[in-house]
C-alpha cells in the first residue's frame, strides 16, 4: 500500500469501449495546464476539483469486474500525477490487464524528461499504449479511432522504447 494512497479523479467511467480497445474502465485525471483550444472537458483543468479517491479501492473495483480488458488513463492530464497513475498501472497488470493513457504530451517530450518530472519514467514503464499530443481544433477529425485530432498518435510504447523512437499503430485499419 502507498503512504498517500489517494488519486486526485474528474471521474470515472466503469466500463467504456470508446476509450481504448476492448471494454475498459476509464479513470479521468483531474487537472491539466495545456489548455487545449476547443477542449471537451474543460471541467477537469482545475487541480483542486474533482475528488480525492482511495487508489487501493480503485484497484480492487477493477480487480472485482472479470469482463474488463484493460484500464485508460484519460484527463485532465494523467502525467501531472504520474506517481500515482504508476501504482495503479503496476498493481491492474498483475491481473493480466493492459493500459492505454491519454496525455497532451507528445512521446518524445515525455521521453526528454521521465528522468526530471515525479513517476513519468516509471508510469512510462507500465503503459502499454499512449495517446499523445494536444487536442488541435484545426486538425479535428471525428472519423479518428480513439483520438480527436490527426496531430495525435496511437503508440505502442513498450516497443517505442526498444527502438527509442515513437511506433505509431494504425488502429483504422
Ligand atoms: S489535454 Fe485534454 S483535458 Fe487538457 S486541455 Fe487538452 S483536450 Fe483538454
Amino acid at each position: 500500500m502507498k503512504e498517500d494512497n489517494t488519486i486526485r479523479l474528474a471521474a470515472i467511467l466503469p466500463e467504456s469501449l470508446v476509450n481504448g480497445i476492448g471494454i475498459r474502465r476509464v479513470l479521468f485525471a483531474q487537472g491539466c495546464p495545456h489548455n487545449c483550444k476547443g477542449c471537451f472537458s474543460p471541467h477537469t483543468h482545475s487541480y483542486t476539483d474533482g475528488e480525492l479517491l482511495n487508489m487501493d479501492k480503485i484497484i480492487e473495483d477493477i480487480r472485482n469486474n472479470p469482463l474488463l480488458k484493460g484500464v485508460t488513463f484519460s484527463g485532465g492530464e494523467p502525467w501531472e500525477q504520474a506517481d500515482k497513475f504508476a501504482y495503479i498501472a503496476k498493481e491492474v497488470k498483475k491481473f493480466g490487464l493492459n493500459v492505454w493513457c491519454y496525455t497532451g504530451y507528445t512521446f518524445e517530450y515525455i521521453l526528454e524528461h521521465q528522468y526530471h518530472r515525479q513517476g513519468w519514467n516509471e508510469l512510462l514503464s507500465y503503459v502499454d499504449i499512449l495517446v499523445d499530443g494536444k487536442f488541435e481544433e484545426a486538425k479535428k477529425d471525428s472519423s479518428l479511432r480513439f483520438r480527436g485530432s490527426s496531430n495525435q498518435r496511437i503508440i505502442d510504447v513498450q516497443g517505442s522504447l526498444e527502438v527509442m523512437k515513437a511506433v505509431a499503430l494504425d488502429v483504422n485499419k
